[in-house]
């Protein structure tokens, strides 16, 4: 029986982590496929305050996840299969295989890329598709490229590709970015950058590998052909909340519901993160609720007379 069990690897996982284990809680932190989480799949981080000069995301997982083991996390790689928050212990299996009870729970499993949701892009995945221009950018140089979206993601996307690439055209389904001013001036000054407004591809092309997309502009109907060698898809992020579909209130779009800080609608299930957090979705904001939900499953187990 364990006092919590952490579900998640990114920076609300692991900061959890950090502070239940200097509680003396032992807590288990069961990594995800992805270990380390979105983090892993950038390059500079710039605004993580306390680093001057930036920090490359997978060096400031490396240093948290070191960080967490130091006070005594133990840590299970591999997926959890099932969960039940309907009675307490609450189980949670891993894999299909172990099954673990926990007096709390806190969910920090975060979000994931969203697809265009095409057979071609489906069928091109890692053969030109991509949703990770620092895991793929550097197999596209001196290639033409294009990025899907017109958030953050898409602007930060394309400024790194412009590293490898000859030219990367930015396709956006309206005429207007999303992205915030600082990373859509930093794409508009750059050369290599093309914008294609009010345009949504139709179909990723290619055999075996990716050779160009199909373009539709949204306002004129018209379709149009652009070769490139690697589609880089930006278009946002869904909750990591299959498992805990019925067991825990969701919003519309499946981010678990928090109140009180980082409570759940059961009673020692926490959640903290992207998982919970569609507007802010930032390393410090996910890490400074990752520490809420290891304060709250503190004072949750102390108020039960177990911690
Ligand atoms: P966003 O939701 O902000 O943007 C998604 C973009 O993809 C939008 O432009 C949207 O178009 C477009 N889009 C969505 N679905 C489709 C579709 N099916 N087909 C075509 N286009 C589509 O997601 P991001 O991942 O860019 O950013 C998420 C959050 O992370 C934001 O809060 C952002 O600020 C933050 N972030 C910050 C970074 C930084 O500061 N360094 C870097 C990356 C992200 P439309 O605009 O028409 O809705």
């Amino acid at each position: 029986m364990r006092n919590v069990v952490i579900i998640g690897s990114g920076p609300a996982g692991l900061t959890a982590a950090i502070y239940t284990a200097r509680a003396n809680l032992a807590p288990l932190l069961v990594e995800g496929l992805q270990a380390g989480g979105q983090l892993t799949t950038t390059t500079e981080v710039e605004n993580y305050p306390g680093f001057y000069h930036a920090i490359m995301g997978p060096d400031l997982m490396k240093e948290m996840r070191a960080q967490a083991e130091r006070f005594g996390t133990e840590f299970l790689s591999g997926d959890v299969s099932a969960v039940d928050l309907t009675r307490t212990p609450f189980t949670v299996t891993i894999e299909g295989e172990q099954t673990v009870e926990t007096r709390t729970l806190i969910i920090a499993s975060g979000a994931s890329a969203n697809m265009l949701g095409l057979d071609s892009e489906r069928r091109l995945v890692g053969h030109g598709v991509s949703t990770c221009a620092t895991c793929d950018g550097y197999f596209f140089r001196g290639k033409e490229l294009i990025v899907v979206g017109g958030g953050d993601a898409a602007m930060e996307e394309a400024t790194f590709l412009t590293k490898f690439a000859t030219r990367v055209s930015v396709v956006h389904r309206r005429d207007k970015l999303r992205a915030s001013k600082i990373m859509q001036d930093r794409a508009f000054k750059n050369e290599k950058i093309v914008f294609i407004w009010n345009s949504v591809v139709d179909e990723i092309l290619g055999d075996t590998v990716v050779t160009g997309v199909r373009l539709r502009n949204v306002v004129t109907g018209k379709t149009s052909e652009v070769n490139c060698a690697g589609a880089f898809v930006a278009i946002g992020h869904t909750p990591n909340t299959k498992l805990f579909t019925g067991q825990t209130e969701m919003d519309a779009k499946g981010y678990i519901l928090t109140r009180n800080g980082t409570a759940t609608s059961v009673p020692g299930v926490f959640a903290a993160g992207d998982v919970q957090d569609s507007r802010y979705r930032q390393a410090v904001t996910a890490a400074g609720s990752g520490c809420m939900a290891a304060i709250d499953a503190e004072r949750y187990l102390e108020s039960h007379g177990d911690g």
